[in-house]
């Protein structure tokens, strides 16, 4: 069993980015700038925000972060989007999820200009995707492709079974998976809480992407002798031997998984720092015109 190494991976990336920077810098054109929104005190997504800042840090961007209190009204938080919008230093921003209940998640992702949606969750992003065509893909999905191209993980005639389907993560890694070329080009099933036999879809598997939100779900005889098994899952569970009275564990039984797995990925260390590492890759990109020259 080999570890799918997403901090090592992620601090490659982001050393090479630095260096594209510097270069950026040194023509004396403008370097990449990412700008986050953040809503509120939920102390998930003030962490998510400040890995994000800090790794904007690392690799030489500018990054900048507006916060707002948890009771913004909708069109104020709107205003800051259109803002952002036509902003010309700002390359791509993102707005932290999971909103507070009186905003409308929809309508503020539909807000945001899909030139700069670095987080690749706008329809034109995600239907350009679907098509094969240049876009901003999701971050954590891009994450996930990225950190198998680097390992060299064979995906050709693969058959991939992605647990979960949500915009963010289960339904776009599913279409990513499936397209031509490499990583990809594999045979994918997408199960989801109302498939028959899950333990029965997931033991076909060559690649098991797991992103369900429930702790340990997916157990040890559940996975074939061999597979790649990717954990997306991030979730807080009580644990009294840590001074914070809590650990992050993933969607993935992980002791009892690895040990029949050719490669998995830990929680943490694993697709997070990866996400993070995508965000700024398309923010590159989005500096650079590469995607809407
Ligand atoms: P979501 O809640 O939007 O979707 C969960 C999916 O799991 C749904 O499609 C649902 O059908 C499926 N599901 C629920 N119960 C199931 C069951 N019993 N059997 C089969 N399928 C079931 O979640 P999400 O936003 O995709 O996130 C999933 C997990 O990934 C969470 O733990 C989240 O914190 C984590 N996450 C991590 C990253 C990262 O960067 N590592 C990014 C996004 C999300």
């Amino acid at each position: 069993m080999q570890l799918l190494e997403g901090k090592v991976i992620a601090d490659t990336i982001k050393a090479e980015l630095a260096v594209e920077v510097e270069a950026i810098r040194a023509r004396g054109n403008k370097i990449p700038h990412l700008a986050a929104v953040l809503v509120g005190e939920d102390p998930a997504s003030q962490v998510y925000v400040n890995s994000k800042i800090k790794s904007c840090e690392q690799a030489g961007f500018k990054s900048t972060l507006i916060r707002c209190e948890a009771d913004v009204p909708e069109f104020e938080l709107i205003n800051i989007i259109q803002r952002l919008n036509s902003d010309p230093d700002v390359d791509g921003f993102i707005v932290q999820l999971p909103l507070p209940k009186h905003i409308d998640e929809e309508k503020v992702t539909l807000a945001i200009d899909y030139h700069k949606d670095v987080d690749g969750f706008h329809p034109v992003n995600f239907g350009r995707m679907a098509q094969g065509l240049p876009a901003f893909l999701p971050a954590t999905p891009f994450g996930i492709i990225e950190m198998l191209r680097r390992y060299n993980i064979e995906t050709t005639g693969k058959h991939c079974v992605v647990v979960g389907r949500s915009n963010i993560v289960g339904t776009p890694i599913s279409i990513l998976m499936s397209r031509k070329g490499y990583p990809g080009d594999c045979t994918v099933t997408l199960t989801h809480s109302r498939t028959r036999d899950l333990p029965a879809e997931v033991r076909r598997a060559d690649i098991v992407i797991a992103a369900i939100g429930i702790p340990n779900f997916i157990q040890a005889d559940w996975v074939k002798e061999g597979a790649v098994v990717i954990d997306v899952g991030i979730n807080r569970i009580p644990d009294a031997s840590k001074k914070s009275g809590s650990r992050l564990v993933g969607d993935v039984d992980f002791d009892a998984v690895a040990p029949k797995c050719s490669y998995i990925t830990p929680v943490p260390g694993g697709v997070g720092l990866m996400t993070v590492t995508a965000l700024l890759m398309n923010t590159l990109k989005a500096c650079r015109r590469e995607i809407y020259p």
